[in-house]
């Protein structure tokens, strides 16, 4: 495979910078993705020019730019409403604040430039005049569909630890083997990702957990992500002492999340991976030597909060975490009016998401259940019940009643936080269908509650 189709857009770029006497390459993960005949996200573009250069040219032919790296040498140029990061051949200083290179060195040949990436793999460069330019073996590995660090791995780890995440995560996301010298290095050196800011972490994480092979990497390299995650060490090999479990803690975990549908979000799959972050802290074992861990969920919240904290993820997200912790050993609404209160509590979004979680947890106790069992048929009839309140007009917050607190007022109720007790007691009567959510019914109830 010697040739790759590049997106008219990207080409564009390529010819205004060789028209201009300069050398310019599509690079990266995008050669590839394209190889492989995946689509990438990004193209990106690597040349000789500077980013005055760059720019100069791009502004010669109307394009826009903007200058978003130019301390790193990359120019944003933008064609038709798409953006095309586009940076000078260079190498990279190591990261010594765990956040950017120290320093970047601008170079005027692809070499360099090839040789600061980080895998085989993503150090390739292709234009149609010079086609697939691999000074690493990149080929070779992708066609092996192995992950290879460019040079000595201790040496490279050193310069970025991230890269022994990203490592881990192509290996999730692609199915790669990792080279076994590579390998190594990833887990001798894991403690170099302590000095790697959170936000990268976070991002590679998140894609790790995502990818088809995650649970596989989680696995195979738990030593590393205890070093991220050091919260998760108590649950190796710990076990539940319960014949409902066939597992530890941790291979519990990971059948749970195996069992995740491949669209689950990285929030609700980081949320399985926590969920039972408190098993260790409260077992208990009764008179017939079965182990119990009560109020693990309330135990685990905090502690999934803290790792959040830490790998500072969104509020929206920690959030998100935190409940499905929280409420993953939540009692199956069994009626109507159960449900509505479940959904109430939760909110459709979360409501379904903690289904999900559910049915994971249950996967994840490896004991085959068959169809017939309690648990499956009260599962099942919960999911009955939560399809049908949410296609029925669903109401889920004060905002949804027929009645505000205006309408409130005129009836003679006073502005303060008695009014916003009253909406939240009309949203409740209306949730167990004591009331229609229409106007006067509403209002007759609300008149009863004047004192
Ligand atoms: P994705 O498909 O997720 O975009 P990618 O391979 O394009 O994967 P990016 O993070 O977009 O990954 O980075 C683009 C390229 O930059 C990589 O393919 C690699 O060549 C290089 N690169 C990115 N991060 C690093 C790093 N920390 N160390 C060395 N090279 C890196
Ligand atoms: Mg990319």
């Amino acid at each position: 495979m010697n040739e790759i189709e590049i997106p008219h857009k990207a080409q564009r770029i390529i010819d205004l910078l060789e028209a201009a006497g300069f050398e310019a390459f599509v690079v990266g993960g995008c050669v590839r993705d394209a190889i492989m005949g995946r689509t990438p996200n990004d193209w990106d573009i690597t040349t000789s020019a500077r980013p005055a250069q760059i720019e100069q040219v791009m502004a010669g032919a109307g394009l826009v730019t903007l200058a978003t790296g130019v301390k790193y040498g990359t120019v944003t140029v933008r064609v038709d409403h798409e953006s095309f990061e586009t940076t000078t051949f260079r190498a990279d200083g190591s990261y010594s604040d765990g956040r950017h290179p120290d320093s970047v060195e601008l170079l005027e040949h692809i070499d360099g430039d090839l040789a600061r990436r980080d895998f085989t793999v993503n150090a390739m460069a292709y234009n149609p005049k010079t086609g697939i330019v691999d000074l690493h073996g990149g080929q070779d590995d992708l066609s092996r569909r192995v992950l290879r660090a460019v040079g000595d791995p201790h040496t490279r780890f050193d310069e970025d630890a991230l890269r022994i995440l990203r490592g881990m995560r192509f290996s999730s996301v692609l199915g790669f083997a990792i080279e076994p010298e590579t390998a190594a290095a990833m887990r001798a050196d894991r403690c170099l990702l302590e000095r790697v800011s959170a936000e990268r972490i976070w991002a590679e994480l998140a894609k790790l957990l995502c990818g088809p092979d995650a649970v596989r990497i989680l696995r195979e390299y738990r030593d590393v992500i205890a070093v991220l995650i050091p919260e998760l060490e108590p649950e190796f090999g710990f076990d539940q002492h319960n014949p409902f479990h066939a597992y530890d803690v941790w291979e519990h975990t990971l059948h749970a999340l195996a069992a995740a549908k491949p669209d689950a979000p990285a929030p609700m799959r980081l949320g399985l991976l926590l969920h039972d972050i408190g098993k260790p802290h409260c077992l208990t074992i009764d008179e017939n030597g079965r182990g119990h861990m009560y109020g693990h969920e309330k135990v685990g919240e905090p502690i999934a909060r803290g790792v959040c904290r830490r790998l500072k993820l969104s509020r929206a997200a920690t959030d998100e975490v935190a409940s499905i912790v929280r409420w993953h050993m939540f009692t199956i609404p069994d009626t109507p009016k159960s449900m509505r209160r479940f959904l109430l509590k939760h909110g459709p979004d979360l409501a379904q998401e903690l289904f999900a979680v559910r049915r994971c947890d249950k996967v994840g106790l490896g004991r085959e259940q068959p169809e017939d069992s309690p648990l499956n048929v009260a599962f099942a009839k919960a999911e009955a019940l939560m399809e049908e309140q949410l296609n029925a007009a669903p109401v889920f917050g004060v905002r949804d009643l027929a009645v505000g607190g205006a309408d409130l007022m005129e009836l003679g109720f006073s502005q303060g936080p008695r009014l916003g007790q009253v909406l939240r007691r009309l949203l409740e009567a209306v949730v167990d269908g004591e009331v229609a959510n229409e106007r006067q019914p509403l209002l007759d109830y609300a008149r009863r509650l004047l004192d």
